[in-house]
């Protein structure tokens, strides 16, 4: 296996380059063009006095392991993990903690996140306060002798808030706090959370690392050894991996994560500069628009803007009606797929937030989030133009 090694790529490899050349495109065995799909629940042991690498499909698998490997690479961390979906991924980091400790979270969360710790985790005794991320003054207001950890989304969901990540990781290494990012709207294409300090990084990969909207993963990173181990443990105790046939699809969906994202993003920016001057709509949420309160930070700590819009439409009947009358995105939940994909957060991904704390973050009634994906530009303008009109 020499040869291998002579295959492998300095670490200044450029980050497209290294999407398509991860260390297991080639399968050593057979030179075959892709990771094999070891789709087995067990492995044979010819020597018990030797036991197989891999032995049984929950605690580890081939095919899994090169996901694993792959998105560890991609985002700088010690070792990756791969779950059934963002919500398990998530909610296994949160099984780092135990009862009596408490999390402070931003506010504007993903919903299902914002769930998990108002409905489960808090019936664990795991406590947790929502605070507006932008302000580190707030952060430090929410401390209390038992906090344990330190939960971001930034950009935040869906109103596209920015946390300065730096600050928070310099402020919570202070405290011994675990820090966890939710790293869903950027990518490690777009931000590399664990270069700012961040201890894990979690992803739906639901979304933009798969692409397709054909599949559901979660995927998380951690960044040192001791804090692999302690997962793994969580991973194969649970037992909510992903399984073989998806983490394959997964990889497929990853190589063109940059091509994708690069084209999504371009258009975004188009959409959300048109989308500011259109006078049917009251107010534009993107975080490389002028305007954005929190533009400087996030350009400080992202490579990119991201391929999430939202925008406010003034009312409850406005946003219902072009969601009726557009034609090209698909109006559904979830983002980051090859199609557009416009969302009502209202009524979908933050329909479990009770409506006043809903309003309180700024998830309006006209408020809609929309997905670019790889249509042409001037068709998903046109096609906007003619469901703003009354
Ligand atoms: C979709 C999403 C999740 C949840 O992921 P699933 O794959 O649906 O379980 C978590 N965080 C963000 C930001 C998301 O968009």
């Amino acid at each position: 296996m020499g040869d291998n090694q002579e295959k492998k790529l300095s670490p200044q490899t450029n980050f497209a380059t290294r999407l398509i050349h991860f260390g297991a495109e080639i399968d050593t065995h057979t030179g075959a063009s892709s990771v094999p799909l070891y789709q087995a629940s067990t492995f044979h042991h010819y020597s018990l006095d030797n036991p197989p690498e891999y032995d049984y499909t929950r605690s580890g698998n081939p095919t899994r392991q090169a996901l694993e490997d792959y998105i560890a690479m991609l985002e700088g961390g010690t070792r990756g993990f791969a779950f059934s979906s963002g919500m398990t991924a998530i909610s296994a980091a949160f099984m780092l903690l135990s009862a009596g400790d408490h999390v402070i979270c931003t506010e504007d969360v993903y919903g299902g996140t914002y769930r998990l710790l108002s409905t489960i985790m808090s019936r664990m005794n795991i406590e947790t306060t929502f605070v507006d991320m932008t302000q580190i003054e707030a952060v430090k207001a929410a401390w209390k002798p038992n906090t344990k950890a330190v939960f971001v989304e930034t950009p935040s969901n869906p109103t596209l808030k920015i946390t300065d990540i730096r600050e928070l990781t310099d402020w919570a290494k202070e405290f011994g706090l675990l820090t966890m990012l939710d790293n869903t709207f950027m990518t490690p294409y777009h931000q590399r959370p664990i270069e700012l300090g961040i201890d894990i990084v979690l992803h739906s990969a639901t979304k933009f690392l798969g692409g397709h909207s054909d599949l559901l993963a979660g995927l998380a990173v951690v960044n040192s050894d001791s804090l692999g181990v302690r997962l793994k443990q969580i991973q194969n105790g649970l037992g909510n991996v992903l399984g073989v046939q998806d983490s394959w699809l997964l990889i497929r969906g990853m190589k063109t994560l940059q091509a994708r994202m690069e084209f999504s993003e371009k258009s975004a920016r188009v959409l959300a500069e048109w989308l500011d001057k259109h006078p049917a709509i009251t107010q534009v949420f993107y975080p490389g628009l002028p305007n954005h309160p929190g533009r400087a930070i996030h350009e400080k700590q992202s490579l990119g803007y991201g391929a999430v819009v939202s925008f406010d439409t003034g009312s409850e009947e406005n946003a219902k009606r072009v969601l009726a009358r557009v034609k090209i995105p698909l109006v559904a939940v979830s983002l980051g797929a090859v199609e557009s994909i416009l969302s009502y957060p209202a009524m979908m991904s933050h329909a479990a937030m009770p409506r006043e704390v809903r309003h309180q973050r700024g998830i309006t009634d006209g408020l809609l989030r929309y997905s670019v994906g790889l249509e042409h530009i001037d068709d998903i303008l046109a096609d906007l133009a003619q469901a703003f009109e009354k």
